[in-house]
């Protein structure tokens, strides 16, 4: 890290992003903290985000996301004393090999991204921190029960679909293959589909207090998932309509006290494996995903290990970032606290990577 920061001016430290996702926020809260803030942001997006140039000292324009790792953009960034804070499309739009690569430090675990851009791994994270997870199979095998079945790249949840037997689940893979969506059934993750309701609890785990924060929670509101009640079922069944899972927007939630201990401790686990198996472990904010069942059980079913889009919500702080600041606190502002408590005691290289 000492050879990242080399030319870096530390009383001018900058929060850098992508223009998409929580950038808004990330720089709302880098600007409360004090910090510069700069947004790289493609040519036809510029001019909506020029509404905000109150928040952004500095706008890096490019042709294409990918450009983020062109000599010019890094050359800005670090003129800058930038630090980049990975969001929600940051892997999307620039690729994996860019964004573990660029020669600019990252606010988190670089070595996270590579497991968050692989379903597989990303679950066998999650099940070796011990946190209930829902079961999965074999493509093509019978699980006796509902499964959804997800397609690697879908994006928000577009490509899922629900299946109840495996010669559905091989049906449904098939008209994959020729779409040309997966080149082989193989690809494909089949889970064990869990009834209940979705819950996403942020979290944010500081180095440099030592203390893991809930900082909210939020329920993804998804098209055509959570339209489809609105229709009566007899329709509903003449249809056959085949739901997607795509996300459009997040709605707010407080979770009841008592399910707090659980989540809590599950945010324990998780934050002891990833410092088990990839070193120093998460830094900042993550996010577990998963559905409470009717005996107030929660099974995991995802991880996002950055910024989650449903912060977006607090910008103001939530029911529970309060409790720890009493001071309005978004997931953006407290990346910014961050860096900047890490800077004032001399351990950058705790949060940066
Ligand atoms: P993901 O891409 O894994 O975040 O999933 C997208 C959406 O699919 C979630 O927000 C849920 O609504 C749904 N989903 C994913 N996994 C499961 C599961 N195992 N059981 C039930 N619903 C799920």
């Amino acid at each position: 890290m000492s050879e990242m920061l080399e030319g870096y001016d530390l009383d001018r430290l900058t929060i850098a992003t992508l223009a998409s996702h929580s950038s808004l926020q990330i720089v709302h809260g880098a600007r409360k903290e004090g910090l510069g803030t700069l947004l790289v942001v493609t040519e036809d997006r510029a001019w909506f985000y020029e509404q905000f140039k109150h928040l952004v000292d500095r706008a890096v324009v490019v042709e294409r996301w990918r450009d983020l790792c062109s000599e010019r953009v890094v050359r800005a960034l670090r003129e800058s004393s930038a630090v980049l804070v990975p969001h929600g499309s940051f892997v999307e739009y620039v690729g994996l090999d860019c964004a573990t690569g660029v020669p600019v430090p990252i606010f988190g675990l670089r070595s996270l991204l590579a497991v968050e851009a692989d379903q597989h791994a990303k679950m066998e994270l999650l099940r070796k921190s011990g946190v209930p997870t829902p079961e999965s199979f074999p493509p093509g095998s019978d699980a006796g029960r509902p499964v959804i079945v997800k397609l690697p790249g879908a994006k928000g949840g577009r490509g899922y679909f629900v299946a109840s037997s495996g010669r559905e689940v091989l049906r449904g893979l098939e008209e994959a293959v020729r779409r040309g969506d997966i080149s082989s059934a193989s690809e494909a993750m089949v889970q064990e589909y869990l009834v209940g309701v979705t819950a996403y609890v942020h979290y944010f785990y500081s180095p440099v207090l030592d203390r893991l924060e809930i900082t909210g929670a939020d329920v993804r509101y998804e098209s055509d998932v959570d339209g489809l009640r609105r229709m009566p079922l007899r329709v509903l069944a003449e249809l056959g309509l085949e739901p997607t899972f795509t996300v459009v927007g997040n709605l707010p939630l407080v979770l009841r006290e008592s399910l707090l201990p659980v989540v809590y401790e599950y945010g324990m686990r998780f934050l002891k494996t990833t410092r088990e198996l990839l070193p120093p472990g998460i830094i900042g904010p993550f996010c577990l995903e998963g559905v409470i069942d009717r005996e107030a059980r929660i099974r995991v079913f995802e991880f996002s290990g950055r910024i989650v889009a449903g912060t977006n919500l607090y910008l103001d702080g939530s029911p529970y970032s309060y409790l720890y600041w009493d001071e309005p606190m978004s997931v953006g502002r407290r990346i910014a606290r961050e860096v900047r408590l890490a800077r004032e005691r001399g351990a950058l290289e705790r949060v940066l990577t």
